[in-house]
């Protein structure tokens, strides 16, 4: 086997996916992550279809995944007077097998520190591949150099990997002109999920397995990822002058410690792969909240680690397969936006995206279609 010492940007669900397979092929894994812990936030993520179940089922991670499984729960769109317009059910934004992004990072990681070093709170500052070398040189913010036979970044759609190897963020990420924030709130908005829009805003609260989450139509933002009072007041800003129990939420939102805000977005790049370093999940395929990201990250991971096996370690081959397969399959995250199907920006846009809710046959059909994508690939027995 060649190229058996393998890094790994990002320890979310891509990079610890991979790294549970390499390890079962016989690699050296090391996975870096900028976070100082592994990062339990967001909402729930989900699984659908034949091809998702059976990569999870040969993970061998299904049951556990089951057991901790929060999918069914309805959500309630209601007006300002708080009465309830329609029903969003749980079936359609949980897909077959919904659980907690954390829950699922948790169970990866679990998996797979005992096999493979993590590197907490760190991040790669750079990446040299000789010409006629056999590795990759990288130099990290805080630990020594060290050279690996490949690199992978599965550091999401900002991702750094893919900016030191393919160029800045600007040439692969186009924004979709909204925001999103998802704000862990100490009070309690109720048991039943609610969610209330005005033209171009949504926030939703209440519920058992979510923070409370915004969606905001806007131009791009200038802030700091890492400021969390600027982002408070963005949120605030966007948030003024509305109505339902909105004050009281933006309230409890600047008592919140935490604040995620992010813009909705979609990588566009031409290939996946440069050299011996190659992208996998949201870094070469993300499409923010449109549903698919954990799923596409969790095949593509299978896809890459047996590729990899399947030509002993030769990248040339195994990088190039990877490609052809998972293009054709990550098609999805080229096309669609949720940014304007949760904050419609006009009244009869907001009525018209909850009049579609009242059809189940409608919502059939959408669900049907997700399907399909999801279970769009040869799915090759390494
Ligand atoms: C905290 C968090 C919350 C999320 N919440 C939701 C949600 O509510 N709904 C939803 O649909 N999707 C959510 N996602 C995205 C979802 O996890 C992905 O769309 C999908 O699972 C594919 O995962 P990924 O591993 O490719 O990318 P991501 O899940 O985005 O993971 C990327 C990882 O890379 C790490 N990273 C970033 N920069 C560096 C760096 N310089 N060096 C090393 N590591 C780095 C990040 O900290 C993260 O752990 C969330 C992701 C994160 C990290």
């Amino acid at each position: 086997m060649k190229n058996t010492n393998i890094l790994i940007s990002g320890a979310s669900i891509a990079g610890p996916a991979l790294a549970h397979w390499l390890i079962r092929y016989g690699f050296n894994v090391t996975i870096v992550e900028k976070a100082p812990a592994l990062r339990l936030g967001g909402q729930a993520v989900d699984f659908k279809g034949e091809t998702h179940r059976t990569v999870l089922s040969r993970m061998g991670i299904l049951d556990d995944v089951r057991k901790l499984q929060t999918g069914g729960t309805d959500q309630e769109i209601v007006d300002a007077t708080g009465r309830r317009l329609a029903i969003m059910p749980g079936e359609f934004t949980g897909g077959d097998l919904e659980i907690r992004r954390g829950d699922l990072s948790k169970i990866l990681y679990d998996r797979t520190a005992p096999a493979c070093e993590y590197v907490f709170g760190d991040s790669i500052t750079s990446l040299t591949e000789p010409p006629a070398g056999d590795g990759v040189h990288v130099t990290f913010e805080r630990s020594a150099p060290r050279t690996f036979d490949l690199v992978v970044g599965a550091d999401g759609i900002h991702s750094n990997v893919r900016r030191l190897a393919f160029g800045p963020e600007r040439d692969h990420v186009r924004f979709l002109g909204h925001y999103y924030a998802l704000v862990e709130l100490e009070e309690d908005f109720g048991a039943v999920p609610r969610m209330y829009n005005e033209p171009g805003r949504m926030v939703a609260v209440g519920g058992p397995k979510a923070p409370a989450f915004f969606t905001f139509a806007s131009g791009r933002l200038d802030y700091d990822r890492y400021d969390v009072g600027h982002q408070k007041d963005i949120l605030t800003r966007a948030y003024a002058g509305m109505g339902w129990r909105v004050p009281a939420i933006m309230a409890a939102v600047g008592r919140a410690d935490d604040v995620y805000l992010d813009e909705i977005s979609q990588v566009r790049i031409d290939g996946y792969r440069k050299g011996r370093v190659v992208l996998l999940g949201d870094a070469a395929y993300g499409n923010t909240l449109g549903g698919f990201g954990t799923g596409l990250a969790v095949v593509g991971a299978y896809v890459l680690a047996g590729e990899l096996a399947a030509a002993r370690g030769d990248h040339h081959v195994a990088f190039a397969e990877y490609e052809r397969r998972l293009r054709g399959y990550a098609k999805i995250a080229k096309n669609g936006n949720t940014g304007p199907f949760l904050a419609p920006a006009t009244p009869a846009g907001i009525r018209m995206r909850n009049w579609m809710f009242k059809y189940r046959f409608l919502l059939g059909l959408m669900m049907k279609l997700g399907d399909k994508f999801a279970t769009d690939i040869d799915l090759k027995n390494y």
